[in-house]
């Protein structure tokens, strides 16, 4: 693709997947309209900001940088300086008020117009686009980073309203994607050297359900397992209420799908998942993970924790670690609560102080890397399926690659760089509790998922 001469983006991107697959999507529709892509402002003609609003401290980093673009502005009044993302789409108002040097405010589902919005500037002073309007039949091509993984979004929005969650407010109602786009953007993506693809959505295991026509995410797993050289099929996030049965068992029938779960519980208080609006209770989430189990063996299932949700007790907290020494779980992210204004609990009090949340949080993470500690120690002897994504980046000895459950692991370079971008055995000699050591062995795995290894007996 040639590029036009003056035509540069910078582009910064906050926050999850999604937003880093939109930056994908937006550098392609940029780099048809002429645009190469730099490193730093100096050389750019347009700075984009790609935005989150889960957390206040992400958009005051964003605050900060657009402060900062001012005396820059200042100097280079033809600098195009756009917002997109989250933060846009929430706080469109505030920003064009508290930083009128920006001129371009793109909302999520707008910033697939991108070249025609810079076109409008032309004309017009400042272009605010943050209208919902999604392209579900649109192909959705992307300038996807190098490396084995490429993220396809398979759906946007939710439907759920979590009174934590500004995603509803900022991503709107649920939509599916066209199953055919799908496909074909992940036979291009596999074409393209990217054996690894994760399919995205805010509650991906919903999806299908706008589509109305019985699509469903088992039956789009199937569908994708037929691509010849997909190593591995990957998606996330999961909602509990939404994993059925019939995707249970394509994850455990499909070859390329990894047996692999992230489904955040959140909590272990049916009080507080009230509070939430998590539509389970500690028990509900508890018989998925049974089924998930039994249906599924050896499944991987990682979840988030959020700490210090509005009047969350000590008991609260203690039925939180409970549940995780339940569960076993074989990854947790976990979160101290950030009221977001917008969402449900903005008006309830955050009434537990920073200092007991950063307790909490420090606990549930010092429980789980112990429990992974334990849990990593009983896979030395094993044989674990590992993609292999390339050189380890501490150590050139080495390379680096993901089980199915994406663990970490490194294994011994020396005449195995044919391994690379692929699925390969790999015998686990080590471990600390943020990675497995191990080397290239000459046998099929012995374990498919590592989840629930002698956790099998939940008392529930
Ligand atoms: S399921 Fe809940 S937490 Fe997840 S995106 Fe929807 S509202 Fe947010």
């Amino acid at each position: 693709m040639s590029t036009e001469q003056g035509k540069t983006v910078y582009i910064e991107t906050f926050g999850c997947q999604m937003n880093a697959s939109d930056t994908e999507v937006v550098l392609a529709r940029l780099a048809d309209d002429g645009y190469s892509q730099v490193d730093s402002v100096d050389a750019a003609s347009l700075v984009l900001y790609n935005t989150c609003s889960v957390r206040d401290g992400a958009e005051a980093k964003v605050r900060g940088r657009l402060d900062s673009l001012k005396p820059i502005k200042r100097e280079r009044k033809d600098l195009r300086i756009g917002v997109m993302g989250c933060m846009a789409q929430r706080a469109k108002e505030e920003l064009i008020q508290a930083h009128p040097h920006v001129d371009l405010v793109v909302g999520t589902d707008q910033f697939v117009h991108m070249p025609a919005l810079l076109k409008r500037l032309e004309q017009e002073q400042q272009v605010v686009a943050t209208d919902f309007g999604f392209f579900e039949s649109e192909n959705w091509s992307a300038r996807r980073r190098e490396g084995v993984n490429a993220w396809i979004p398979v759906m946007r929005g939710c439907n759920y309203n979590c009174t934590y969650c500004i995603v509803p407010k900022t991503r709107g109602r649920e939509k599916s994607r066209d199953p055919n786009l799908i496909e074909s953007e992940v036979r291009d993506a596999v074409a393209n050297g990217h054996v690894q693809v994760t399919l995205l959505g805010q509650t991906v295991d919903a999806y299908g359900k706008t589509l109305g026509d019985g699509t469903s995410l088992a039956k789009l797993l199937y569908r994708l397992n037929e691509i010849d050289g997909l190593e591995r099929l990957r998606f996330v996030t999961s909602h509990p209420k939404d994993i059925t049965d019939e995707l249970l068992i394509a994850i455990r029938d499909c070859d390329r799908v990894a047996k692999h779960l992230h489904v955040p519980a959140q909590c272990g208080s049916s009080r507080v998942l009230r509070l939430m609006g998590r539509r389970y209770t500690r028990e509900g989430y508890l018989d998925f993970v049974e089924r998930a189990r039994r249906l599924c063996p050896g499944v991987e299932i990682l979840t988030d924790i959020i700490v210090g949700f509005p009047t969350e007790t000590d008991e609260d907290f203690a039925e939180t670690m409970s549940l995780m020494r339940d569960v076993q779980f074989d990854g947790s992210y976990v979160f101290m609560y950030s009221p977001r204004p917008g969402t449900g609990a903005w008006n309830l009090p955050d009434d537990v102080p920073e200092d007991i949340k950063r307790v909490r949080c420090n606990e549930a993470l010092g429980l789980q890397l112990s429990q992974q500690e334990e849990r990593y120690g009983r896979l030395h002897g094993q044989v674990l399926s590992v993609l292999i994504e390339g050189v380890s980046k501490s150590n050139d000895q080495r390379l680096q690659g993901r089980s199915q459950g994406n663990l970490n692991v490194v294994m011994d370079r020396a005449g195995h760089d044919d391994c690379i971008g692929r699925c390969v055995p790999v015998r686990i000699n080590g471990s600390t509790n943020l990675t497995l050591y191990g080397e290239h062995a000459d046998q099929e795995p012995t374990l498919v998922g590592t989840g629930g290894l002698d956790f099998l007996r939940l008392d529930i």
